[in-house]
């Protein structure tokens, strides 16, 4: 891999964790340059140069936040998406990985768990719908890029993520979120934490590293293909909390649940058989070592 990489929302969870296993990729941020505007990508092209692209920067947040902006989730994903691919192409970029989101996927199917191909089928959540069809258009615009222009350009779409270089703070995933409410209750002697929703929605979780190890491999192995990533696992948060408990030491407390506030999607499992075919040996993080090891690296 001796070409020139750049990599977007580089300082993001993925991004960091990414920079651990390819450092010889330079790393961008919004302070380097604010990827919604024009006159910024061309600059980062002009600039670098690059060979191959990892377009990791998106407007990403949870679901409250998702429900109050949902103009500022669509404007700034599809501005930052559209003007990354199209000056991809017209800086001759050959290598080009844009990451959609399992989430984009329709609300409602009549089978599970959703392969590749029902993208389409109908709209995504009501909860993420702006976010969703931003997700949707980067899809839209590679694939019709790859069509006229004969490019090779590629996107993956992870199942939600989690990891020590998640954000912890106001407007975080459940994962570090849930971490957080531990590590408070443990410092607190409080005997219970509160989630929201009834807890029984499942969900599958992969530590962003595993994403980061793919994005790699692809690099390597000249991988084109667009697939899912995500886990065996597919747990109900019920299941997720109780893990969560073990691994950060704190199987005394008790798990309550505010079922005033969103469940969110009740299932949005993805199918993996396209990504075990490409990487039959990958195995991904298991929960409980994941969630362990990013709660020792963040809080101990
Ligand atoms: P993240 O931690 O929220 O990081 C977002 C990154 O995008 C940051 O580096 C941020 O830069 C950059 N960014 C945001 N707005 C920008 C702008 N206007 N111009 C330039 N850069 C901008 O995101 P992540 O969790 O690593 O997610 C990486 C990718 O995976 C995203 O495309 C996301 O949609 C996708 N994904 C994430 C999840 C998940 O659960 N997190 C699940 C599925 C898919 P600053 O640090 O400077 O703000």
């Amino acid at each position: 891999m001796n070409n020139k990489i750049i990599v977007t929302g580089g300082s993001g969870m993925v991004g960091r964790s990414l920079k651990e296993i390819m450092p010889e990729a330079t790393y961008l941020s919004s302070s380097d340059f604010d990827l919604t505007k024009e006159s910024d990508v061309v600059r980062m092209y002009s600039l670098y140069k690059p060979d191959a692209v990892i377009h990791l920067a998106a407007k990403v947040g949870g679901i409250i936040d998702n429900i109050n902006k949902p103009s500022e989730y669509f404007v700034d994903n599809v501005m930052m998406n559209t003007l990354l691919v199209d000056y991809a192409y017209k800086f001759k970029v050959s290598r080009f990985i844009g990451i959609l989101s399992t989430c984009i996927y329709p609300d409602k199917l009549d089978k599970y768990p959703m392969k590749e191909d029902v993208l389409h089928q109908g709209p995504p959540t009501p909860t993420n719908f702006s976010y969703g069809y931003a997700k949707r258009c980067l899809a839209v615009h590679i694939d019709a890029c790859n069509k006229q222009y004969n490019t090779n350009y590629q996107y993956l779409t992870p199942c939600n993520l989690y990891g020590e270089y998640d954000k912890f703070g106001e407007n975080s995933h459940f994962v570090a979120a849930l971490i957080k409410k531990i590590h408070k209750a443990k410092i607190n002697k409080e005997d219970n934490i509160t989630l929201f929703g009834t807890g029984s929605p499942l969900r599958q979780f992969m530590h962003s590293g595993d994403l980061a190890k793919i994005i790699k491999k692809c690099l390597e192995k000249n991988i084109y293909d667009n697939f899912n990533v995500a886990t065996e696992e597919n747990v109900s948060i019920n299941d997720i909390a109780k893990i969560a408990l073990k691994a950060c030491e704190a199987e005394n407390i008790k798990i309550k649940y505010d079922s005033t506030k969103p469940d969110g999607q009740f299932r949005k499992d993805v199918s993996i058989e396209k990504l075990k075919s490409i990487f039959p040996e990958f195995q991904a993080t298991d929960l409980y070592s994941g969630i362990k090891n990013a709660y020792i690296k963040k809080f101990k």
